[in-house]
C-alpha cells in the first residue's frame, strides 16, 4: 500500500473518499458486497461504481494486504496451500481444506512465527513471533475464497489454527472475528469460527465473553503438567488447574462445547494411564476430544506418532468416560508435511536482515 492508499477495511475513510467523488452510498454497498459476500476480486467490485470514479477509487484504496507468492494443491487430497508474503516481507500460510462432503474449512495464521515454541511445531522453531494486523488475517479469507470461486466453493469453517498464537495478537484478532461476523462485511455466521489456542487462561474467557457463539479450542496435549511444560514451554506460566478453571468459566459463559485438541506422541503422552488422567481431569467439563495424529517436524527427530491401535485404545478410554472423542482426518499430508517449515527459513533470514537494519 502507498502511502496515499487507505484500507478498504477502513470504513469511515472509505465513506469519506466516496463523499469526495460524490457517488451514492448504495453504490459502496454494492461494492462491499461484491468484495466481501460474494468474493468476485477487487476489479469486479470496482465496477459496481460508477464509471468516472473506478480508476481514481482504484488509486486509492487499497484490496489486498497481503500477495499470493505461491499455491500448492495436495496431489492426494483436497487441500491447497496457499504461501502469501505480508507488508513487511514476511511469508505466511493458509490451509484451504475441502472434505469428501464438499464442505470448505480454512486455517488462517494469526501471526508470523510463534512466541509459544512448542517442541512439536514448526512454527515455534521459527525463531520469530510478529503479529498481523486484522485486515492480513481477514485477506485470506478474501484470498481463499476468491479461488474457491471458480469451483463454486466458499469455505465455511474458519478455523485459527494455523502460524501463530491468536492470543498473542488478541486486539487484531477480535477485530477480525468482528469484522467477520458484521453484517455489512463478511456476514460469517458464529458458528463456523474457532479460535484454537495453546492455553491462556484469562483470554480464553475474556473471548468467550465477548463473542458468545463461536468456538473455542484448547491444544492440551497432556493433563501432567511435568508432560506437557516439556511439549509447550508456555505450559509453566499457564498451569493445568488455571486452565481447568477457565474452561469451567467458558462452560458458564458460552453454551458451545470447547474442543479439547490432544497431539498424539508416542511413548509421550498416549499410555491407557495417560487417557485415564486426561478422563479425570476432563471430568465435569462440556468438552469433546479431538486426537491429532502428529506429523513430523525435521527440528523434533525425536518425536513419533502414535500408532493406530495405541490411538484407538486411547479414543477408547475417552469415550468409555463419556467424552465425545473424534480422530483428527488429516488433509494434505503431502503439503502439510512441510506445515510451517516451508517459510521457516526465508522468514528467520527476514527477521534478520530487518534487525540488522534496526527496523522492527
Ligand atoms: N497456537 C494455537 C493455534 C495454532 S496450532 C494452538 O496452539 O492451538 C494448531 C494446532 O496444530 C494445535 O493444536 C497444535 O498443537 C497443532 N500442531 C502443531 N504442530 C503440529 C504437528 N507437527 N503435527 C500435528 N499437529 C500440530
Amino acid at each position: 500500500m502507498n502511502s496515499e492508499q487507505i484500507s478498504i477495511y477502513d470504513a469511515a475513510a472509505v465513506d469519506r473518499i466516496r463523499a469526495e467523488m460524490k457517488f451514492e452510498p448504495r453504490r459502496l454497498r454494492a461494492l462491499r458486497t461484491a468484495f466481501f459476500k460474494k468474493f468476485l476480486g477487487a476489479e469486479a467490485a470496482i465496477a459496481e461504481l460508477p464509471s468516472e470514479v473506478r480508476e481514481a477509487f482504484a488509486a486509492r484504496v487499497q484490496f489486498h494486504p497481503l500477495t499470493i507468492v505461491e499455491a500448492d494443491d495436495s496431489e492426494i487430497d483436497g487441500a491447497t496451500k496457499l504461501v502469501a508474503r505480508t507488508a513487511a516481507g514476511y511469508l505466511i500460510e493458509t490451509v484451504i481444506m475441502r472434505t469428501g462432503t464438499g464442505r470448505v474449512s480454512l486455517c488462517l495464521s494469526s501471526q508470523v512465527g510463534c512466541a509459544a515454541a512448542c517442541q512439536f511445531c514448526a512454527t515455534g522453531q521459527m525463531g520469530v513471533a510478529k503479529s498481523l494486523s486484522a485486515t492480513e488475517i481477514l485477506d485470506q479469507i478474501v484470498l481463499a475464497n476468491e479461488r474457491l470461486r471458480a469451483e463454486q466453493r466458499q469455505a465455511r469453517n474458519i478455523v485459527f489454527m494455523g502460524m501463530g498464537e491468536p492470543f498473542h495478537n488478541e486486539a487484531a484478532l477480535y477485530d477480525a472475528v468482528s469484522a467477520l461476523l458484521a453484517p455489512e462485511l463478511f456476514h460469517h455466521p458464529s458458528r463456523y469460527i474457532l479460535v484454537s489456542t495453546v492455553g491462556i487462561p484469562d483470554a480464553m474467557v475474556r473471548c468467550a465473553r465477548r463473542f458468545l457463539d463461536i468456538n473455542l479450542a484448547l491444544s492440551l496435549h497432556s493433563a501432567r503438567q511435568d508432560v506437557r511444560e516439556r511439549l509447550i514451554p508456555l505450559a509453566a506460566k499457564f498451569p493445568l488447574g488455571d486452565l481447568r478453571t477457565a474452561i469451567a468459566q467458558v462452560n458458564q459463559i458460552q453454551q458451545n462445547t470447547v474442543m479439547i485438541e490432544y497431539l498424539m506422541l508416542a511413548s509421550v503422552n498416549d499410555s491407557p494411564q495417560d487417557a485415564c488422567e486426561l478422563a479425570g481431569w476432563l471430568a465435569g467439563l462440556d468438552v469433546h476430544v479431538n486426537l491429532i495424529p502428529y506429523n513430523p517436524i525435521a527440528g523434533s527427530p525425536g518425536l513419533r506418532s502414535t500408532e493406530r491401535p495405541e490411538r484407538d485404545a486411547f479414543a477408547a478410554i475417552l469415550r468409555e468416560a463419556g467424552f465425545v472423542t473424534t480422530i483428527r482426518y488429516s488433509l494434505g499430508a503431502d503439503i502439510a508435511a512441510a506445515c510451517g517449515q516451508l517459510v521457516q527459513s526465508e522468514n528467520r533470514a527476514i527477521a534478520k536482515e530487518q534487525a540488522t537494519a534496526g527496523a522492527h
